[in-house]
């Protein structure tokens, strides 16, 4: 079987697919170690996913964040333990395709795929710029956003997504105290998103995200105002780069046949936080045993797979959607209740932990919380349709 993509998402599927036994191929066209546009942010809750420890890929391990509305008092919250471990995404895909490798995976880096068609008999043809053609009988699409496999198997490509932008500031005489084990985070900028400085081991990270069709000509001053405020001249930031984080229509399918799609590729990414490589873990490992299945001629197909989607993933970021909708209307409400209300950045942190999910969370602040959460988050989108009606 193929992989096509080697990011957390497809090195992950390939990884355990290969330790129930299958021959895997995963291909990427990049050349490993590569590195992509990613605050590199794994929350405990992702790393918790692995059945191996990040540490040797781990810069920095954050316990608490500092957080501010656009200019505003800024208040430092520490959760007393770990929420978040740093990495460079460099080291950590590298890391994460080398336990693929071990697990037996035969892994190509500089193979770009450039077609993906379904034969007659079923099975896959997959052909690279270098002119290989591999056939298997199970594809699955890790290549992420806008990428080859969904595109040329006809899965949607997520309707909405958010645009992000990121660059790094180096700090050859360490990273400055007031940055070390702490996440900065910045409301009320840019619409739909946030602005960050993450603590890393010879640099800081700093980025901005928002709604793409509000972003157009905002992403780079809302950066340079984000550096400006955390006195950070945006004319020392290196490597600037930007990128879509996708996120799919509720129910679009995700697999067909012998075919998924996982990660980015499938549009996973958490509305309200950003964060996408939980998603990507999570179905790289989802898609597993569904392969499995339909290789032993368990399955007629990897449906299986979309429906454990469906049922593990998709509500909750459902509930992230709604939340963030809501949050969008007014941040500084809720910016207020993480920075003052202890019950509010506790539940915060559980859930970077994984020790509750968004609908826990929510029905922890009253049970009238979740039935009010849909009615109240279509409301907030009508608003924000107003004020962006291409979104
Ligand atoms: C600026 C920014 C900051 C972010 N910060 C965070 C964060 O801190 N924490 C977090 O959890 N998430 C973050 N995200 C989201 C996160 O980066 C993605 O959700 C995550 O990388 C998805 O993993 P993936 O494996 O699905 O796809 P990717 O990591 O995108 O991997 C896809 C792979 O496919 C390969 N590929 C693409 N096309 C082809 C092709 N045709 N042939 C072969 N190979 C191909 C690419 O080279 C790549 O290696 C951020 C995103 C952005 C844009």
């Amino acid at each position: 079987m193929i992989v096509v993509g080697a990011g957390p998402a497809g090195s992950t599927a390939a990884r355990e697919i290969a330790q129930g036994g299958a021959r895997v191929l995963l291909l990427d066209r990049a050349r490993f170690p590569r590195d992509k546009p990613c605050g590199g942010g794994i929350t405990i809750r992702t790393a918790a996913l692995l059945p191996f420890s990040l540490d040797p890929v781990v810069e920095d391990v954050v316990t608490g964040a500092r957080l501010r509305v656009r200019g505003g008092r800024e208040v430092t919250r520490d959760a007393g333990r770990p929420i978040t471990y740093m990495t460079q995404r460099r080291h950590l895909d590298q890391f994460l395709v080398e336990r693929a490798q071990e697990a037996g995976v035969d892994f190509r880096d500089g193979q770009a795929v450039r077609r993906v068609h379904r034969r007659p008999d079923g099975c896959y043809e997959v052909r690279t710029g270098s002119g290989d053609a591999h056939v298997a009988r199970v594809v699955i699409g890790a290549d992420g956003a806008n990428g080859v496999v969904a595109t040329a198997l006809g899965y949607e490509h997520a309707p909405e997504s958010a645009l992000a932008l990121e660059g790094n500031l180096p700090c050859p005489n360490g990273v400055p105290e007031a940055f070390q084990h702490r996440v900065v985070l910045n409301f009320g900028h840019l619409p739909g998103g946030y602005g960050w400085v993450f603590p890393k081991g010879d640099h800081v990270n700093v980025g901005v995200g928002g709604w793409k069709p509000a972003m157009a000509k905002r992403l780079r001053p809302a950066l340079h105002r984000i550096c400006r405020l955390y006195d950070i001249d945006p004319s020392d930031l290196r490597d600037l780069r930007g990128h879509h984080l996708p996120m799919q229509r509720p129910g679009a399918l995700t697999a067909a046949g012998g075919s998924a799609v996982v990660g980015d590729a499938a549009g996973l990414v958490d509305p309200l936080s950003g964060e996408g490589i939980h998603a990507a873990i999570v179905s790289g490992r989802a898609v597993a045993p569904e392969v499995r299945r339909y290789l032993d001629g368990e399955a007629s197909t990897l449906s299986g797979y979309h429906e454990a989607v469906q049922h593990e993933l998709l509500p909750e970021l459902e509930a992230s959607r709604a939340l963030m909708e809501i949050f969008h209307v007014a941040p500084g409400p809720f910016v207020w209740g993480l920075q003052h209300w202890g019950f509010a950045w506790k539940q915060g942190c559980r859930l970077l932990r994984g020790e509750a999910g968004y609908r826990d969370i929510v029905g922890s602040f009253t049970p009238l919380a979740m039935p009010l959460l849909k009615p109240a988050a279509s409301l907030a989108r009508r608003r924000h349709a107003r004020a962006f009606p291409e979104r």
